[in-house]
């Protein structure tokens, strides 16, 4: 069972990176065999299903900050959790809900907000281009204007000091972003954006940066079950998708956030969606269901 979850781990990164390279697949069915050590082991499996992180996704991953400490862990599509995260995290699991693609869920470590009064988080977007700058001056504002306890303000420069969220770029082709969790009160204070996500459609940076700051809030992927939004939107899907993931398993523990259910349109449409970039138009603005969870969380 190990070995096969291996493979289809591996068989999905190659189809991800290659979709059309078909005659190279045995050859890495047979690397990925022989490099089983990187790869999650079954209990590794369970502890991400059980933090509402899709293993069918995952990847290693060496987290760089700009001041250029390192933190090794798993990248699961666009959220990055490390070693130590991974254990402690999942070693207190409470909740138990099936991931059925109609709720948003959250992680367990919440970002504190003041019983009364609001909490101003600062954001610092590190030398950016401009396209990316303005698409997170957006989404701050789908934020700033969601009635929250929690208000955004952003300022734009070279280096940062003692901000709560760093934004940076990193060298890539790809409309893309990597956040990670909030621990001790605080958001997810890194981000990572590709620096190629500059020549994308603003209404899709737009879209990215609200589905990251998300993630930084401590909001989950609300399809991360079966990720049906990358299915919709054509990111995965493929002849060798079909088939090779594992479904999230009967008793996967995850925080669904009370009101966020199928009272809504089915499957309910968020910016928590996996691929909510991705489908056509993206969902750039936070939906009558993401504010019902946003506003109970803060
Ligand atoms: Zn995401």
């Amino acid at each position: 069972m190990k070995k096969l979850k291996s493979i289809t781990i591996g068989t999905i990164a190659m189809a991800l990176l290659c979709m059309s390279c078909q005659s190279d697949e045995k050859e890495t069915l047979n690397a990925s065999e022989k490099d089983e050590t990187a790869r999650l082991s079954n209990s590794m499996v369970t502890k991400l299903w059980n933090l509402s992180l899709n293993p069918n996704y995952a990847e290693r991953y060496s987290f760089e900050t700009p001041e250029g400490k390192v933190s090794e862990g798993w990248k699961i599509e666009d959220v990055f959790i490390t070693d130590a995260q991974l254990e402690s995290n999942s070693a207190n699991v409470q909740v138990q809900e099936n991931p059925d693609n109609g709720k948003l869920y959250r992680v367990f470590n919440r970002v504190n907000v003041p019983n009364q009064g609001q909490r101003t988080l600062r954001i610092r977007g590190i030398s950016l281009l401009p396209n990316i700058q303005e698409g997170l001056r957006r989404a701050i504002a789908n934020y700033n204007n969601a009635g929250l306890k929690i208000k955004f303000q952003v300022t734009f420069g070279n280096g940062f000091t003692n901000e709560d969220i760093i934004l940076y770029q990193i060298e890539n082709n790809s409309l893309s972003a990597i956040a990670t969790s909030p621990a001790n009160g605080n958001p997810g204070r890194w981000m990572e954006i590709s620096n190629g996500s500059n020549r994308f459609n603003i209404n899709r940076i737009e879209a990215l940066l609200t589905h990251e700051l998300g993630h930084s809030l401590g909001l989950r992927h609300s399809d991360f079950g079966g990720i049906n939004s990358c299915i919709e939107a054509g990111v995965v899907g493929g002849p060798f998708d079909q088939g090779l993931r594992d479904p999230a398993p009967a008793n996967t523990f995850s925080v669904h956030i009370p009101g966020t259910d199928s009272n809504f349109d089915s499957p309910v449409r968020s910016v928590m969606m996996a691929c909510s970039k991705d489908l056509n138009p993206p969902i750039k603005e936070l939906t009558p269901e993401d504010l019902i969870a946003l506003r109970w969380l803060f």
